[in-house]
């Protein structure tokens, strides 16, 4: 049996509408609505159509689900929780895809109605371009999601939800919120914060032009721009939701980073030679594992 058979989708844009694409190739008898709050992605919605329905409001969106997805800016999903809240079926099951999930919980539970069943969720799987064009069925094949169900919630709820990632591609991992927000911290928020930081570090340069950045980018620096160029509101809030998560992660890469420092400076070889070989193997590992291509230059097409 299917986990739901009426979904809404708020916010239509890259994992929003993969969503619905890859519902759509999925579980075809699924009725299907969408709301964002852009009139312009609401039209191009209704062209492309990945939904059955596109409303002009959050609440007309809401009014018949038994599970609402908010696919918004981690910053706007208070507020789409408000826009809900008096429309929203009891029974329904209420998720999102945010970056960050501590933050989430506590914006959802205070927006919505005491006994909203509330179940957070995160696929870690995206690409750097947003909006309904750049989304497609595939996107969370062999990819993780992770459900992050409130302390005390009832686990049919959250199994429902597992199930439902499960149909579109996804490998799910249940996991404590905060236990999230420290690991994603890691594995993506630094990352992005890093890219962010050289990016901008070379744009900002005066004795090298912008052309030889540009001209000489194969040398490493146009995969930290791959990442760089993901969408500033999304990222925006995504720092300011992590906030003490991202900030003890960033504290001990700048130990380690003034440790590589120490060794170039001093000229110790050994240390450099041991990292590079434990990354290589990280790569590897990852590699090993399916959550990236083996071909070489990142499985680029030459
Ligand atoms: P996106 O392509 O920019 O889509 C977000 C959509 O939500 C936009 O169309 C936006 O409209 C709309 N929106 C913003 N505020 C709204 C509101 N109050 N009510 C209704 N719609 C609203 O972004 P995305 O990449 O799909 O990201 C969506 C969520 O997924 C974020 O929480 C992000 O943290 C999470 N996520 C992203 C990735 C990734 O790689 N991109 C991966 C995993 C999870 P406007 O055009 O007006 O902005």
């Amino acid at each position: 049996m299917l986990p739901f058979a009426r979904i809404t989708i708020i916010g239509l844009g890259l994992i929003g509408s993969s969503i619905a694409r890859a519902v759509q190739a999925t579980m075809p008898t699924v009725r299907l609505t969408g709301h964002d709050a852009d009139p312009q992605v609401r039209a191009r919605a209704r062209e492309l159509g990945f939904c059955d329905d596109v409303t002009d409001t959050a609440g007309a969106s809401v009014v018949d689900a038994d599970f609402v997805i908010l696919c918004v800016p981690v910053g706007a999903m208070a507020a789409v929780g408000a826009e809900i809240a008096d429309d929203l079926p009891a029974e329904a099951i209420v998720s999102d895809v945010g970056s960050s999930k501590e933050s989430v919980l506590v914006a959802l539970r205070s927006a919505l109605r005491d006994g909203a069943v509330i179940i957070p969720a995160h696929p870690v799987a995206g690409t750097e371009n947003s909006g309904p064009d750049a989304g497609f069925a595939t996107l969370f094949n062999g990819r993780w999601c992770i459900v992050t169900p409130p302390e005390g919630s009832d686990p049919t709820a959250a199994e429902r939800v597992a199930e439902f990632w499960r149909r579109i591609g996804a490998n799910v991992e249940m996991m404590d919120p905060k236990h999230h927000d420290l690991v994603l911290a890691v594995t993506s928020h630094l990352p992005h914060l890093i890219a962010y930081t050289i990016v901008g570090t070379a744009s900002d340069m005066e004795e090298v032009t912008q052309s030889e950045v540009i001209k000489y980018s194969a040398g490493g620096f146009r995969d930290f721009t791959r990442i760089a160029a993901s969408d500033p509101t999304m990222w925006r809030d995504v720092f300011l939701n992590n906030k003490d998560a991202v900030l003890e992660m960033l504290q001990r890469f700048t130990e380690d980073l003034t440790a590589l420092q120490r060794a170039i400076r001093w000229g110790d070889g050994d240390a450099l030679f041991d990292l590079f070989t434990r990354t290589r193997a990280v790569r590897r590992s990852i590699i090993e594992q399916g959550q990236d291509d083996a071909a070489p230059d990142f499985g680029r097409s030459h």
